[in-house]
């Protein structure tokens, strides 16, 4: 279980979520990614190794934009590569988790079967890919969404949720894994652990 960072304000995402992430390095990880929205859609740049690797695909492959997702990966499902690092995105839906969806291999043969294709070996990717189905249903609500995708998923987990399609908020849900959220002026905070968003406020 790695690490998580979201913001969304007024300020520039990435260095926000790359500085978080930072103060998480000490638990360890695989890969690492960010999802930041701007202009009408995301961009996922993510990739194996260390937060110094995406710094540097960072300054190649700039996420510029105020709201976003970052997150450090321990790979549980799937070995670590780029494609496995998260976030995964599935349509406009963009998610980081740290966790183990536990009914993992029920899901990926139900989304196989209804046409479902993966990029990665990852439970998470499920996860992105239960929520687009309930977009794509027709429920634009983004929180109703994840909820209803959260009805069909097992275990302890912690996801933070981005779609491009609503780029005012995150959707966050919890289960036996931890997440704070920070309160700042005009700008929230969420991360897995106090300790990346501190520097930034006190309100938690
Ligand atoms: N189970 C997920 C994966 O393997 C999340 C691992 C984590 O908590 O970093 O990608």
């Amino acid at each position: 279980m790695c690490g998580i960072v979201g913001y969304v304000g007024a300020r520039q995402a990435t260095p926000l979520l790359v500085g978080g992430l930072r103060k998480l390095e000490y638990r360890g990880y695989d890969s690492a990614g960010v999802s930041v929205w701007s202009n009408g859609a995301s961009r996922v740049v993510r990739c194996r190794g260390k937060l110094a690797n995406l710094e540097d695909k960072l300054t190649k492959e700039p996420a510029p934009g105020t709201i976003g997702i970052g997150h450090t990966r321990w790979a549980t499902h799937g070995r670590p590569s780029d494609e496995n690092a998260h976030p995964h995105k599935v349509g406009s839906i963009s998610v980081i988790h740290n966790g183990i969806i536990e009914n993992h291999l029920a899901l990926r043969q139900e989304l196989a079967a209804a046409g479902a294709k993966f990029s990665s070996e990852t439970d998470t990717e499920l996860f992105a890919h239960l929520i687009d189905r309930v977009v794509r249903s027709g429920v634009k609500d983004l929180t109703t969404a994840v909820r209803t995708a959260l009805a069909k998923v097992h275990g302890a987990y912690a996801f933070v949720v981005m779609d491009d399609d609503d780029p005012t908020k995150l959707v966050a849900a919890k289960n036996a894994s931890p997440m704070v959220i920070g309160l700042g002026d005009g700008e929230n905070f969420i991360a897995s652990d106090v300790t990346a968003i501190l520097a930034e406020t006190r309100k938690i």
